[in-house]
């Protein structure tokens, strides 16, 4: 790959163009017993200057801010200004430790006064961490850590990986797209990139090396990262991008194929901020509300009112269509701080996750439940209910009698785990319908982490024996005159949202945004070419010729850029 053009996998579709922002959270602290090389009044100087520009920085932000920000961020200026500290850094610098280190324990000097000095100054040891990491990093010639503060223009956000916490702090309208060097297609950082509308980029290798302000465009479809690109390539990639847009937008109406056979396209939400979205994107319902995405950063359990509230703003937005609301999937990918795993695991993604966690909570479950059945009383909502990461009969049951018990008569099951695809019959038996996790299915199915961005090339869910999964579930759903929906990221995919509903899945639930292309991408084939596509993939012996099999049997396709 030459210095100019990177590479890594596309998961949230569009062009992104602008400069390079390297997110970075924490900066390393400087070893102890780092020395400078003699001349201490220069060194001493140099921490002055680290110190008067941080303090500039922030001052001049809180101005742009402005009403409270500034204030708060004055105040932050003012700490980095203290003589006190300048004394204590100068004495330190005095005995030979570098600036760096002696900012650092300067600063630790501090830290522990006021970490004992009561609830409202102990409050403030973090902004006195955020300006000692803003002054190491000056020092060293590191990146700041954190969002850039006011961007001028909108960035290209490069990180080695994204926590869900980062980017719910983001502005979407801020940021031009995503690229990380890690992250496989289904990690949250390429659900919450595909939720925010936002092109993004994961398992890209040299993306952190890219320098900050490089211009980059950004191809979120084929997975392009291309470094300081001639204008016109990027006023080409803007003009294919808009008119893509311009033709999905006169493809409208419920989810079929081109001969008139029912897919309903539903939309995946977390929470209330994707209604819109959602709604805009003509969503059918909800197939997938990602419940535990609510409450990601809390430390207790949600009271009962605050889940009734959550649930019925998104019950109200989609009365009168189908609500599938998954109950909370702890664990692994998704910890949640108030659903800690019983005893430490070696490898949460085969531990303590989803249903398995309820039965050591079975509290936690009763609460949700009975919030999620009083929200929907008095909505016309069709509210269905259903567990994750299921793998036994015995935990279907279960969860059908917990929900009967609730007051909630329609309850299913993700079908994600391969136990549960290979004996989906068994399971029907006892269980509403079904929802196929192609995300986890992916992971179990290859053995293949979906937060690790080097076996991105195995986390792919064209390959043939996932679809056989997804073949199994489906017939068996079929048999006993259940419903299977498929809510993975994988039905965003307008190529396998084909197969998908050629292998008898019955509706597809995807991030809002990718609903236009899955939609055109269905009335432009009939049944018979989905089917025949899902045979030619499911009769390929690798992920690369089932697609390839696949999207010769949808022609279609290339002629919408899909
Ligand atoms: C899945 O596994 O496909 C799924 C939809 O659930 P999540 O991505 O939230 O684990
Ligand atoms: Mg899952």
């Amino acid at each position: 790959m030459s210095a100019d053009r990177l590479a890594g996998v596309g998961v949230s579709p569009g062009a992104g163009y602008g400069p390079a922002h390297r997110l970075v959270r924490e900066i390393p602290e400087p070893p102890r017993g780092s020395r400078h090389g003699g001349d201490a009044e220069a060194e001493r100087r140099r921490a002055e200057r680290a110190l008067e520009q941080v303090a500039a920085d922030l001052s001049a932000r809180g101005d742009r801010a402005g009403g409270e920000a500034r204030d708060v961020l004055a105040a932050q200026a003012m700490m980095a200004l203290d003589p006190g500290l300048a004394s204590v850094v100068a004495e330190l610098v005095g005995q030979g430790v570098s600036a760096p280190r002696a900012v650092f324990e300067a600063f630790g000097k501090y830290r522990d006064l006021l970490a004992g000095a009561g609830d409202y100054l102990a409050g403030r040891v973090a902004d006195l961490d955020d300006i000692r990491d803003r002054a190491v990093a000056t020092l060293e010639g590191l990146p700041l850590p954190g969002l850039p503060p006011d961007p001028p223009e909108p960035y290209v956000l490069v990180a080695r990986d994204l926590a869900p916490a980062d980017t719910a702090l983001l502005d979407p309208a801020a940021v031009a797209a995503f690229v990380t060097e890690e992250g496989g297609p289904t990690s949250h950082t390429a659900i919450l990139a595909r939720s925010l509308g936002v092109p993004a980029v994961v398992g890209c290798a040299g993306a952190t090396a890219i320098p900050p302000g490089t211009r980059v465009l950004v191809d979120g479809s084929t997975g392009a990262v291309r470094l300081s690109p001639a204008e016109e390539e990027v006023a080409r990639a803007m003009r294919a991008d808009a008119d893509q847009d311009a033709l999905l937008a006169t493809v409208t109406g419920p989810g079929a194929t081109a001969d008139g056979h029912a897919v309903p396209l539903l939309a995946n939400v977390g929470g209330p901020a994707d209604i819109a979205p959602a709604l805009a994107a003509g969503a059918e319902g909800v197939g997938l509300f990602r419940t535990e995405f609510l409450f990601l950063d809390r430390e207790d359990p949600p009271t009962w009112e605050e889940q009734q509230d959550a649930y019925r703003a998104v019950f109200e937005a989609f009365s009168g269509s189908r609500v599938v609301v998954r109950v909370l999937d702890a664990g692994a990918d998704k910890p949640l701080d108030f659903l800690p795993p019983p005893a430490p695991e070696p490898n949460p993604a085969l531990g303590e996750r989803g249903v398995r966690m309820f039965r050591h909570y079975p509290d936690v479950l009763a609460a949700q439940l009975d919030a999620l059945a009083r929200a929907a009383e008095g909505t016309s909502a069709r509210v269905q209910v259903m567990a994750p990461m299921v793998a036994t009969v015995e935990e279907a049951a279960w969860f059908t009698d917990a929900c009967r018990t609730a007051g909630l008569p329609s309850s299913g099951v993700m079908i994600e785990i391969p136990a549960a695809a290979l004996r989906a019959a068994d399971i029907a038996a006892v269980t509403g319908f079904f929802s196929i996790g192609t995300n986890d299915l992916t992971q179990y199915a290859l053995a293949a982490d979906r937060e690790a961005g080097a076996l991105a090339g195995l986390q792919d869910p064209w390959h043939p024996a996932v679809l056989d999964l997804v073949a199994l579930a489906a017939s068996a759903a079929a048999a006993a005159g259940r419903e299977c929906g498929l809510c993975g990221e994988a039905a965003a995919d307008p190529a396998l949202a084909c197969v998908f509903a050629g292998l008898g899945v019955t509706s597809l639930s995807m991030a809002a945004l990718a609903l236009p292309r899955v939609r055109a991408a269905l009335a432009r084939h009939t049944l018979d070419a989905c089917r025949r596509a899902a045979a030619a993939a499911r009769a390929a012996n690798s992920a690369a010729a089932a697609r390839a099999a696949a999207r010769a049997e949808l022609p279609a396709l290339a002629e919408l850029s899909l």
